[in-house]
């Protein structure tokens, strides 16, 4: 018996996310006896794919067609039924984001399986199959207890840190008999949110609140991110006011985010916003008020005036980097 996990890549470039899901899968796989078998859709070299091993996946099934370069949840859901029946599969793990969602439920109604999406944890085994996840934007947690025979699990992402380890991979082709209406759907444009490094998976993070008092004085935030190969964050109520776009927001009712380094720059540090932030390794705190609570979670805290901060931080990275 397997655990299937739904791995996605981007581009033939698999984010580290997957890797959290692989890992993830794993760790239930250990718990219920069972392998663990990623599944992959679409162009990638075998290069790429091998990484699965070292989170944890001992088989990879590789669905080697090039029309799934493109979501097409469709022939998404086909491929990963043939690749459960395959395996004989009882639990199934994706992730929480866009293609996860687009495929996870379909899957789960061909299966008449329970569903559980925006996992927090992994299953508590001595209580059913009983599993944490964030329910009303973030405002409160529900328990939910997968009782059908077949589970499925949507991970939410960065949730948990991911190590690698020795572990190797199989990679066996796949074919799937698509049908005709697995390709209904035609993607005219694909138009990307992010900026030039995806939120996600940054390693550092620069990360503006209301302290920055305004969207013309974003450039500051952007200048250090640019220069450190940062990607860029806000707390809720700068996208609230539209200063930033709502999937650059961070924290309970937004992102969660695993970077080695997290700056963050005129934010207070609520709850709410830690929530999605704390799991960062290092926290540096720029912030006018010495009594904000964000120092008491930082690593290492500026006290000052982030017009005059930021620019001279920035400064000392251009010089440091020469
Ligand atoms: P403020 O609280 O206004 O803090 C601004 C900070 O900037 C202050 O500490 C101030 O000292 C400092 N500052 C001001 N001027 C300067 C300057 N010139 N230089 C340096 N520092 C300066 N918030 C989130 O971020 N993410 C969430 O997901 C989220 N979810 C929520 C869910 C619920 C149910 C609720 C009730 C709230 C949620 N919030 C969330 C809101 C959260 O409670 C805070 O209100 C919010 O995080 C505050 O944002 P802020 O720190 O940018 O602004």
């Amino acid at each position: 018996m397997s655990v299937i996990v739904f791995v996605e890549h981007d581009g033939g470039v698999i984010k580290k996310k997957n890797f959290e899901a692989v890992q993830y899968a794993s760790g239930i796989a250990q718990k219920t006896g069972a392998t663990v078998t990623a599944v992959i859709l679409g162009t990638i070299a075998d290069a790429e794919i091998e990484k699965l091993g070292a989170y944890g996946a001992q088989k990879v099934l590789h669905v080697d067609d090039n029309r799934l370069d493109e979501l097409h949840p469709r022939a998404y859901t086909t491929a990963l039924l043939t690749a459960i029946e395959k395996e004989d599969a009882k639990i199934i793990v994706a992730l929480n984001d866009i293609n996860g969602r687009a495929v996870a439920p379909r899957v789960a109604v061909k299966l008449k399986a329970g569903l559980v999406a925006g996992a927090l944890t992994y299953p508590d085994m001595e209580k059913g199959f009983l599993i944490k996840k964030a329910v009303y934007s973030g405002k409160a947690f529900a328990y939910v207890n997968i009782t059908s025979d077949t589970k499925v699990i949507m991970l939410m992402p960065n949730t948990f840190p991911v190590a690698k380890t020795e572990g190797k991979a199989t990679i066996e082709k796949l074919p799937v008999n698509f049908g005709d209406k697995d390709f209904g759907i035609k993607v005219k444009e694909v138009s990307k949110v992010t900026g030039e490094v995806s939120l996600s998976d940054a390693a550092l993070v620069v990360s503006g609140g209301r302290g920055m008092k305004g969207p013309e004085n974003w450039y500051l935030i952007e200048d250090l991110a640019k220069e450190l190969g940062a990607a860029t964050a806000c707390s809720r109520p700068v996208s609230d006011a539209d200063w930033r776009p709502h999937h650059e927001h961070v924290g309970q009712t937004g992102g969660t985010i695993r970077p080695d380094l997290y700056i963050a720059v005129g934010i207070s540090g609520a709850i709410q916003h830690l929530a999605g932030v704390n799991g960062s390794k290092t926290i540096v705190v720029i912030n006018r008020d010495p009594e904000a609570p964000f120092f008491k979670a930082a690593n290492y805290g500026v006290i000052g005036d982030a017009m005059e901060v930021l620019p001279r931080l920035t400064e000392a990275v251009k010089k440091f980097k020469l």
